[in-house]
C-alpha cells in the first residue's frame, strides 16, 4: 500500500495520545475533506498497538517516515539491523508487512492501554465517590475532664473515612449538659492528626477550654458525614481504699543529683533492713569524667586540640601543653616532654617567621613517643589543617567538670531498692526506675518519693501495708547516674549519658555537650538497628544518639539485668518529663509504611484503659492534674517513634507490662486561656509538685499491680449483636472486665489456637463479626491474669465454654 502524505499525516494525527483527544477533543477532528485509511475518526483505538518494526539499516527509517508512519523516540542496534517503534493498527501493520516491512510483536497493544484506562478510571471514580459520598465517622474518644482549678476541657478525637484527604473538614459542637441544644455549650473546628505522611485521626490541638459539662457532641464531617455521641467524664474515679490513716508523704524539698540519692536509698535500706534490701546492679557506669583537652588557634584550617589519653581526673587535668616561637631563622619543628608538660617547638623560616601548620604539629606530637603516651593531637573536624599555628603560651589541659570533688569521678555504682514483706520472688515484682534521659530532674524526686511513702507509711497505712505485703517493689531513682551530674552542675540540657563515641572529627572541645549515649534509644527491640524511626545509628552527636550497638551501655545492661535476674516483674514504669502522659507499647515504627511494632492485644488494651482512668485520678486526686486522654495510650500514637526504647525491650521480650509516664503537664492559664509547657526543669515549687502527684501516680500502679497478684476472679462475657440485616448478622462479644475471648463459628471446641476477638483499629472499639447464615458461637475469656471464664480449660476436653446462635433473618 502506497500512502499519500495526506494519508500519513491521518495516521499520525490519530495516533495522538488518548489523553489529548479527551483533553482537547477539538485538537483530533480531522479536516473535512480527510478520510482516514484505517481508523475510525471516533476516537477509539481498535487494535492499536505499539509495535516493534526491524529494519536493515538507517534508509529503513527514511522509508518509514515517508509513509508517515507515527515512530516513537526510540532506535535501537539490533543483531540484523534497528529496531523502531511504530503506533499502528493491526490494518496498518498487515499492510507494512505487505510491503515487507519486519513488524514484529507489540510493546503494548489496547489490552494494556485499556488496562491502564481502566484502573484510571476506577481510581477516579473511587476518589469520585470519596469526595462525593457522605463520609463515616468513628468517634475514637469523647471525654470532658476538670484540671488544676476545675477548669473544665473537651477532648473529641474522630476518625472520617475521607480522612485520607487532607480537605476533610471535621467540627464538633457539644450541648452545655443534659437536655440543652448541641452547639450550646460551644462550638470548634478540628485538625488532621497525621504522623509518618499517615491519616490517623482527627481531634483538638489542646483540649478545649469549656463552661459546663457538655453531655453530648455532634461531630459533622465537610464530606457529608455526622455523628453525634455521649460525652463521658475522664477521670476522677472515686478512690477504693476507704478508711482514715495517718498517711505521710513529701519527702522531697530540692532536686537532688544522683549521689545524694543514692546515699538517701542506703539510709532506706539501713533504716528498713525488714522491708528492703539494696542491689548493687552488675555493670558499673563509666562514670562522671572525661579526657581532659585544650585547644589552639581559632581559624579552622590552623586548630591543633590535643585530649588527655587518662581521664581529667585520673591525671589528665595536670597535663600542659606549649607551642613555642623558637625566636631564631630556620629551627626545626621539635617536641619535647619534660614530666607531664609537653612542648612543641615550632619550626621557622629563613627570616624567622613561623611556618608549622596544623597537620604538622599533630604529626609531630603523635610521632613522639613520650607524648603519645600521654595525649593525642588532632586537627580541627576533620580539617587538613595547612593553616599556620599561632606559638601558645602553657595551656593546661582540663576536663571541665564543675560537680564538687563530693561527687566521684570514678565509675558510678548504681543501686536499686528492692521493697517488699517477702523479698524471694514468690510476689509479683514491679519495676519503678527514673531519669533515663539526664536533664529530667524531677523524675528522680517521682522514685525517692515514691520509696518514702512505701516504707514510711507502712507500718500505720493498711493500704501501704498490703502493697508492700503482696509485691515486689524494684525501684531504680537514676538510671543515667554520670549524664544526670553532668545536666545538674556542667550542661543541664544533657539527655544522653557522658560516654563518648565520637572520632577526633567530631571530639574537639566544643562539641563536649554534644556526646553521648540515649539509654533510652540502646534498648534491643524496635531499634534503628532494626530499622526504627526515632534514633540515630550514624551521629555520635545526635540527641537520640542509640549508641554503637543495642545495649552497649551498661545503664541499659543493668536495666535487662534486672528484669531477666527477677522473673517475678510483671509490670513496669519508666518516668521521663514532660507534658504529661501515660502511654504504653508499642512505642516505635519503621517509618516507610509506618510499619508499627505488633499492637497489644484487644483485651490488655482494654485493660490499659481500665488501669489509666484508676492510676490517672489518682495522680488528679493531688491538685486536679488531668492527664488528657489525647495523651493517653500507645507511645507510637500519642507521642512519637522511639526506637530502642526500654518499655518495648521489657514487654517484647519478656512480657512485662511497659508504662511510660511524662510528668509534668502543661499548665492552663484561665486568663490567656493558653496552655504553657513546663520544661525539664521548672522552678522547684512547680517540680515539686509534679513529684508528689506522680508518685500518687506510683502509689496508684502498685495498687493495679496488687490487684493484678491477687485477682482470682474469673471474667464473663456475652454475646453482643451489633446489627441484624436480611441475609447478615454482626455481632461481638462484651466481657465485664478486661478481657481476651476467643471464639469459634464452625462449631468446634474454643481454644487459645481459636480467633481471638481483636480491636477495630488504633484506639477504636472491638472489632465486630458478620455471620450471613445461623451460626452457632462457641466462646471463652480470659482476664489479664490468666483467669479463665467458668474455669473452662481450652487445653483439657470440658464442655464449659460459653454456646450461643446467632440467628440470620
Ligand atoms: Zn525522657
Amino acid at each position: 500500500m502506497r500512502r499519500t502524505r495526506r494519508a500519513g499525516r491521518w495516521l499520525a494525527l490519530l495516533a495522538l495520545p488518548l489523553a489529548l483527544a479527551f483533553s482537547a477533543p477539538g485538537l483530533a477532528v480531522p479536516p473535512d475533506d480527510a478520510v482516514p485509511p484505517t481508523r475510525s475518526s471516533s476516537g477509539e483505538q481498535n487494535g492499536v498497538g505499539l509495535m516493534r518494526i526491524v529494519v536493515a539499516d538507517k534508509s529503513g527509517i527514511d522509508r518509514l517516515n515517508e509513509l508517515g508512519v507515527d515512530l516513537a523516540e526510540y532506535v535501537k542496534p539490533v543483531d540484523n539491523g534497528i529496531e523502531v517503534h511504530a503506533i499502528l493498527s493491526p490494518e496498518e501493520s498487515q499492510a507494512l508487512r505487505d510491503q515487507g516491512f519486519d513488524v514484529q510483536d507489540a510493546i503494548s497493544d489496547q489490552s494494556d492501554y485499556a488496562e491502564n484506562v481502566a484502573e484510571r478510571s476506577a481510581t477516579m471514580r473511587a476518589l469520585a465517590a470519596v469526595a462525593a459520598s457522605t463520609d463515616t465517622l468513628t468517634v475514637l474518644r469523647s471525654e470532658w475532664f476538670s484540671s488544676l482549678d476545675n477548669q473544665l476541657f473537651l477532648n473529641i478525637e474522630v476518625k472520617s473515612s475521607a480522612g485520607t484527604d487532607s480537605t476533610t473538614v471535621l467540627t464538633a459542637s457539644w450541648d452545655s449538659g443534659p437536655g440543652t441544644e448541641i452547639g450550646s455549650g460551644g462550638t470548634a473546628t478540628m485538625s488532621r492528626f497525621t504522623d509518618a505522611g499517615q491519616y490517623m485521626y482527627h481531634r483538638f490541638s489542646n483540649p478545649v477550654a469549656i463552661d459546663a459539662a457538655p453531655s453530648k457532641a455532634t461531630i459533622t464531617s465537610s464530606k457529608g458525614g455526622s455523628v453525634t455521641v455521649d460525652v463521658a467524664k475522664w477521670l476522677g474515679s472515686p478512690r477504693k481504699v476507704t478508711g482514715e490513716h495517718p498517711y505521710v508523704s513529701d519527702f522531697v524539698d530540692h532536686y537532688m543529683d544522683p549521689t545524694e540519692i543514692t546515699a538517701r536509698f542506703t539510709g532506706l535500706a539501713a533504716e528498713f533492713p525488714k522491708l528492703t534490701q539494696l542491689i548493687d546492679m552488675p555493670y558499673q557506669t563509666n562514670g562522671y569524667r572525661r579526657q581532659a583537652q585544650a585547644q589552639f588557634g581559632t581559624a579552622s584550617a590552623s586548630i591543633v586540640y590535643v585530649s588527655s589519653k587518662a581521664y581529667g581526673s585520673a591525671g589528665g587535668n595536670d597535663l600542659t601543653v606549649s607551642l613555642v616561637n623558637p625566636g631564631a631563622a630556620n629551627a626545626p619543628l621539635t617536641v619535647g616532654v619534660a614530666g607531664t608538660n609537653v612542648t612543641v617547638s615550632l619550626a621557622t623560616n629563613g627570616a624567622g617567621t613561623i611556618t608549622t601548620t596544623a597537620a604538622q604539629v599533630v604529626a609531630a606530637v603523635n610521632g613522639n613517643a613520650d607524648a603519645a603516651k600521654l595525649l593525642t593531637a588532632s586537627t580541627y573536624r576533620g580539617n587538613a589543617g595547612a593553616g599556620v599555628v599561632a606559638a601558645a603560651g602553657v595551656t593546661r589541659l582540663t576536663d571541665n567538670l564543675k560537680a564538687p570533688a563530693s561527687v566521684s569521678r570514678d565509675p558510678f555504682q548504681m543501686k536499686v531498692l528492692r521493697i517488699g514483706k517477702h523479698r524471694d520472688g514468690s510476689k509479683v515484682g514491679v519495676f519503678l526506675y527514673c531519669q533515663e534521659h539526664a536533664r529530667e530532674w524531677v523524675t528522680p524526686l517521682v522514685c525517692v518519693e515514691s520509696a518514702e511513702r512505701l516504707l514510711r507509711n507502712y507500718a500505720k497505712d493498711p493500704n501501704t501495708r498490703k502493697i508492700v505485703d503482696d509485691l515486689d517493689i524494684f525501684i531504680l531513682p537514676v538510671v543515667n547516674p554520670d549524664g544526670a551530674h553532668y545536666s545538674m552542675y556542667d550542661y543541664n540540657m544533657q539527655r544522653r549519658n557522658m560516654t563518648n563515641y565520637c572520632p577526633a572529627s567530631s571530639a574537639d572541645p566544643a562539641n563536649r555537650n554534644a556526646w553521648g549515649v540515649d539509654i533510652n534509644r540502646n534498648f534491643s527491640v524496635g531499634s534503628v538497628f532494626d530499622g526504627y524511626n526515632g534514633a540515630s545509628a550514624t551521629s555520635c552527636t545526635s540527641d537520640t544518639y542509640a549508641g554503637p550497638s543495642e545495649l552497649s551501655e551498661p545503664e541499659a545492661r543493668n536495666e535487662v539485668w534486672l528484669v531477666d535476674t527477677f522473673p517475678n516483674i510483671k509490670l513496669s514504669m519508666n518516668t521521663h518529663s514532660y507534658g504529661g502522659y501515660f502511654m504504653w507499647p508499642p512505642g516505635a515504627y519503621k517509618t516507610a509504611g509506618r510499619e508499627v511494632l505488633p499492637r497489644v492485644d484487644q483485651g490488655t488494651e482494654a485493660y490499659f484503659w481500665t488501669s489509666s482512668d484508676y492510676i490517672l485520678s489518682r495522680v488528679q486526686e493531688y491538685r486536679g492534674t488531668a492527664i488528657w486522654p489525647g495523651r493517653t495510650g500507645p507511645v507510637t500514637d500519642v507521642l512519637y517513634s522511639a526506637a530502642g526504647n526500654s518499655a518495648d525491650e521489657h514487654w517484647y521480650n519478656r512480657g512485662i507490662i511497659g508504662w511510660d509516664f511524662e510528668v509534668g503537664a502543661d499548665i492552663y492559664n484561665p486568663t490567656t486561656k493558653r496552655f504553657t509547657a513546663v520544661g525539664f526543669q521548672p522552678p522547684f515549687a512547680e517540680g515539686h509538685e509534679e513529684a508528689m502527684e506522680f508518685a500518687n501516680g506510683n502509689i496508684a500502679i502498685l495498687e493495679v499491680a496488687r490487684a493484678y497478684a491477687t485477682d482470682k476472679i474469673q471474667p464473663t462475657s456475652t454475646v453482643q449483636i451489633v446489627k441484624q440485616e436480611p441475609g447478615a448478622t454482626t455481632f461481638t462479644f462484651s466481657t465485664s472486665e478486661p478481657a481476651n475471648v476467643y471464639y469459634t463459628t464452625d462449631g468446634s471446641r474454643p481454644t487459645y489456637d481459636s480467633p481471638k476477638l481483636a480491636l477495630a483499629g488504633m484506639r477504636e472499639g472491638n472489632q465486630t463479626i458478620t455471620v450471613n447464615g445461623s451460626t452457632t458461637v462457641n466462646w471463652f475469656s480470659i482476664d489479664i491474669a490468666g483467669n479463665v471464664e467458668s474455669n473452662y480449660k481450652p487445653d483439657g476436653n470440658g464442655k464449659n465454654y460459653n454456646k450461643q446462635k446467632i440467628t440470620v433473618q
